[in-house]
């Protein structure tokens, strides 16, 4: 129903199927009928999107947004004919770019697990209104993009704070993290979307999840040595 309701991810999607360009067209901005205006989420989306396309040695212009009215057919006609002749132009997705086809599956892979880290991190931005389609320039920008993927944040729990409180288990939105009672709880690093609940949810006396950044995540602590030991049981 609404441009605003196209995500990164259906954009990533498609690329990801093979296809060699995404048209996106929306109601003109400033039109909405409803105080979301969605087409400005929207609009947020594809500008972001393109700087992302740009990391990844793709072509932005296989992506592209149009504002127009359900009334302007000529308009819509022209720029979809516009939009497949740039894009035949353009040639197939990778290839043109130089891009191997495994390369490019394991770059879009990549990217699709950070899809909701990268809308946590931006989701103001994403969220904004702009002034209008002129202030889009530079809205986002290339060393922001580059930034965001140098620095993306893992979590890690520590072996040695963890309590085996099960709090963070449960929280989880993916069931990233393995656990029970009396057992040191751990995070699969490729199941974890980087949403930060576990690092929010586990009680600051335990303080056990830690934001790691810029180095790699330790390996997990094997599972024969994962069983807590309480002191009264001891005796
Ligand atoms: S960061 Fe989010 S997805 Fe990852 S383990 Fe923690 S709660 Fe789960
Ligand atoms: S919330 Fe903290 S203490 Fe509790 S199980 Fe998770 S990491 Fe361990």
């Amino acid at each position: 129903m609404c441009s605003g309701r196209v995500d990164l991810e259906f954009v990533l999607r498609a690329f990801s199927n093979g296809m060699d360009g995404v048209f996106i067209g929306g109601c003109r901005l400033n039109e909405c009928n409803y105080i979301t205006h969605g087409n400005y989420h929207a609009l947020n989306m594809v500008l972001l999107f393109k700087k992302i396309m740009e990391h990844l040695g793709l072509n932005p212009e296989r992506l592209r947004i149009e504002f127009m009215s359900a009334g302007e057919g000529n308009l819509f006609t022209e720029a979809v004919n516009d939009f497949s002749k740039k894009v035949k132009e353009l040639g197939p997705l990778g290839k043109a770019e130089g891009i191997d086809e495994h390369e490019l599956k394991s770059r879009i892979q990549e990217v699709k697990k950070l899809i909701p880290y990268i809308k946590i991190v931006k989701r103001e931005k994403l969220e904004s209104r702009l002034k209008n389609e002129e202030a889009s320039d530079g809205f986002f920008t290339s060393d922001e993009i580059d930034k965001l993927f140098s620095e993306v944040v893992s979590y890690y729990i520590d072996p040695e704070k963890c309590q085996a409180c099960m709090i963070c288990l449960k929280k989880c939105p993916v069931e990233a993290i393995s656990g029970g009672k009396n057992r040191i709880h751990v995070i699969d690093q490729d199941k974890c979307i980087k949403c930060g609940t576990c690092f929010e949810a586990c009680p600051p006396r335990f303080g056990s999840v830690r934001k790691i950044s810029g180095e790699p995540v330790p390996a997990p602590i094997p599972e024969e040595a994962r069983t807590i030991v309480r002191k009264s049981k001891e005796k």
